[in-house]
């Protein structure tokens, strides 16, 4: 074996185990370099994003039963049928496939046995034996059982495409499945799409939150980041410059011409997303703005419009991207894990630069495995490391034979996961109150995501977007005969897949110890204890591998917790929304937010503040006809509070003035309320206490008048187009 395998297999066995060595392990991309090229930021200037448009309309739970899709993740389609000739994927296509996927040719083959082997990749299987069930293996290997305890329950019965995966992990486990559903409270509640899916559940645990659905569409997702950005840019140049059409179309034509004035050689390329789209449905990929098609039929078309990755790395010469699995095991307190390993979808056809000529080349371009499994080129492979759909580790490990430093990009993977979720999480706790009310009976939620990843060829990880439904399937499609598809196991997604939910089972086993949940919160400064990474395992689980589930949060607080600002700002807007289960703020409440927050004085008194009310309340909904809620939503209030903290503290960088504004806020209500009565924050403060002083003078000369306040405010927000009433997505295998 040569030094440099030798080398190679060590590098990859403490990516493996990345994260079980607090000691040694932390993400710090500070000190890690990458092997190949320096760090690049996406996009050169984060600060030059225009951040106009953030989103204030939400829609209600309840009306989030339409579903625009079914729950099947892949296509069936006789491959003559793909059409190619334009850069659009059709929407209809995939429709239409899938009403093919219910026709009678469709076999399922071959599931429902009990995992066996082992497996190198996926949380170090143990090796049991190959013919007999876990159980049978256990008693063999002299597993001695504690004392019996009544079996954890799972409602089954909304599972959808999920099932077959859930189905073994329940068997593995020993658990007991409701595939039915069950009169009496189950322990945990798999829903296949949303937290609606099963209404009225008054306890035990949902696999979904309520809003991460309509948080995690592609524009509310590049709104919940641009906010992040604005605060944080440097933090934030993970996700590529992108404009939200059609209310920045101006903004998007003008700044690109200007690109290309300023240099005439440069060419970018941009990628457009329908906002509702996912696998790649109606994506295309422009070098000119007029290329954009703004309208579908008489409606303008909600898309993002964002900037081409053109120097993806490649392998076999393809492009790919990666599906990491993370579970959201709670929000309140924030637990983040992720699991160490992951599927990697390649393109089938050879990667060239964009040029006007191969625009179109959809498998050159989309790494959406609903769309390369019709390409004549897409290669199955029971083989993990070969084939168009192969496992991160297989990857991982191919870079690391080249010399990449892989330990270096999964922790910039790592801070990439824990920085989105930071975005969305201010967001999805207003919806969370809405739906189950403080002090209400309700199931606790959990729910795992689907993150797809772009690695540029400098090995920087690029955010493409996150799936709240990612798909579960562990069979894919074959054509066994000329248009006749079937579906086979697929051993890839067996193994990762099952693993994935079987351990997000285990630590939501509602007999386990809750490690993290009961620590005191830590002050601003202090260091947070490393959690023990192995969770107290149940007597029944002592046949089963490790997790492959890693905790990364609150396990680096320490170096993310100052992100969590507009957090803060949401637990402000909760605090004052009033009548449980509203998601808006009415003008009354603004105002006793201003009055509690002491913010008004005679330069700025409560007239201004109903006018800034107003004001940005009808820029956020003036295009809601349909608006059931009428009101300020969180996004609408996060801008109100962005320029009550740039007029007063003028002279700080933004993140200051909006770090020092919140410190007074919440001074201003713990000094009446006393700390008890806080609702939930769960944060370190972002800014030392020493800094208040500086910002208690309350009598603000910068605070003008209705008038000029109002004139200031035309000139400062932008028209912030209201969304459309969600549809929800089903799971998404992309
Ligand atoms: P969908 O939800 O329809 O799959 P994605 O945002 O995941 O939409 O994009 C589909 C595919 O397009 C991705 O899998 C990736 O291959 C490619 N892609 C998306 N955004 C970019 C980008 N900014 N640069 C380069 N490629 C991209």
């Amino acid at each position: 074996m040569s030094d440099h395998y030798v080398k190679v297999k060590v590098q990859l066995e403490q990516m493996k185990s990345f994260g079980e060595d607090a000691e040694k392990e932390r993400v710090d991309t500070e000190e890690q370099v990458p092997v190949s090229s320096p760090r690049a930021a996406v996009s050169p200037d984060p600060s030059s994003i225009n951040t106009a448009g953030r989103d204030a309309s939400r829609h209600r739970g309840k009306s989030r039963s339409k579903l625009r899709k079914d729950d099947n993740s892949s296509c069936v389609k006789h491959i003559s049928e793909m059409s190619l000739r334009g850069s659009v994927v059709p929407a209809h296509v995939g429709k239409n496939l899938k009403r093919l996927g219910h026709d009678r040719t469709l076999h399922i083959k071959g599931t429902g046995e009990v995992l066996q082997s082992k497996s190198e990749t996926n949380g170090n299987y143990a090796t049991i034996h190959p013919s007999k069930s876990i159980q049978e293996a256990r008693h063999e290997d002299g597993f001695k059982l504690g004392k019996k305890r009544r079996p954890v329950t799972v409602d089954t019965a909304k599972a959808k495409t999920s099932l077959e995966a859930l189905k073994l992990s329940i068997k593995q486990l020993n658990w007991k499945e409701f595939p039915l559903g069950r009169r009496a409270a189950c322990d945990i509640y798999w829903h296949g799409v949303s937290f609606h899916d099963n209404e009225n559940i008054v306890s035990g645990q949902v696999n979904k939150f309520p809003g991460m659905i309509e948080m995690l569409r592609k524009i509310n997702m590049s709104r919940a980041v641009r906010t992040m950005q604005e605060l944080f840019p440097e933090e934030y140049d993970f996700y590529p410059r992108s404009w939200i059409l059609p209310e920045e179309y101006q903004q998007f034509s003008t700044q690109i011409r200007m690109v290309k004035e300023n240099d005439a050689t440069v060419n970018p390329t941009f990628i457009v997303k329908p906002d509702g789209g996912s696998q790649g449905d109606g994506i295309y990929l422009i070098r000119n703005p007029s290329d954009l098609k703004l309208m579908a039929g008489s409606q303008a078309k909600q898309a993002v419009v964002q900037e081409y990755i053109n120097k993806p790395l490649l392998i076999d010469k393809l492009k790919f991207d990666i599906r990491l699995y993370v579970l959201i095991k709670s929000m309140e307190p924030l637990e983040i894990y992720i699991a160490k390993e992951g599927l990697t979808r390649f393109c089938t056809e050879p990667y060239q630069e964009p040029s006007q000529k191969n625009l179109s080349h959809v498998f050159m371009h989309l790494t959406n495995y609903s769309l390369n499994v019709h390409s004549g080129n897409f290669v199955h492979s029971d083989s993990h490391s070969t084939g168009s759909k192969r496992t991160l580790s297989s990857v991982l490990y191919r870079l690391a034979a080249k010399g990449v430093d892989i330990k270096k990009v999964w922790s910039d993977i790592i801070a990439l996961v824990i920085k989105t979720v930071i975005a969305v999480v201010p967001e999805l706790k207003v919806y969370y109150q809405a739906d189950i009310p403080p002090g209400k009976p309700g199931p606790t939620c959990f729910q795992i995501l689907g993150f797809d990843i772009l690695l540029m060829k400098n090995l920087k990880p690029v955010l493409l977007e996150v799936n709240s439904n990612p798909s579960m399937r562990i069979e894919h499609e074959q054509e066994v005969a000329p248009g006749v598809f079937e579906y086979v196991p697929s051993p890839v997604d067996k193994e990762v897949k099952v693993g994935v939910i079987r351990d997000t089972l285990r630590l939501m086993d509602p007999g386990h110890k809750k490690p993290s949940t009961s620590q005191p919160r830590p002050e601003h400064g202090e260091e947070i204890p490393m959690e023990a990474e192995t969770q107290e395992r149940s007597p029944d689980e002592g046949a089963l591998p490790s997790l492959c589930l890693k905790q990364v949060y609150p396990k680096y607080t320490k170096q993310f917790s100052h992100l969590r600002l507009v957090e803060r700002i949401a637990t402000l807007f909760i605090r004052f929304l009033g009548v449980k289960g509203n998601m808006r703020l009415g003008p009354t409440a603004f105002r006793t937010f201003i009055r509690s927050c002491k913010l008004s004085n005679s330069t700025f008194t409560m007239a201004s503040v109903d006018i800034l009310y107003i004001d940005i309340t009808r820029r956020w909904s003036g295009a809601a006809p349909d608006s059931r809620e009428a009101g300020m939503g969180l996004q609408a209030f996060v801008e109100a509070f962005f320029y009550l903290a740039g007029r007063r503290f003028k002279s700080l960088a933004m993140r200051e003035q909006v770090a020092t504004l919140l410190e007074l806020c919440e001074a201003q209500l713990d000094s009446q309320s006393g700390t008890e009565d806080r609702r939930s924050v769960s944060c370190s403060r972002a800014l030392p206490r020493a800094n208040r002083t500086q910002t208690l003078g309350l009598a603000n000369p910068q605070l003008q008048s209705p008038a000029p306040l109002r004139r200031a405010a035309s000139q400062d927000y932008r028209l912030h187009q209201r969304l459309k009433p969600r549809t929800l997505r089903a799971n998404v295998e992309n």
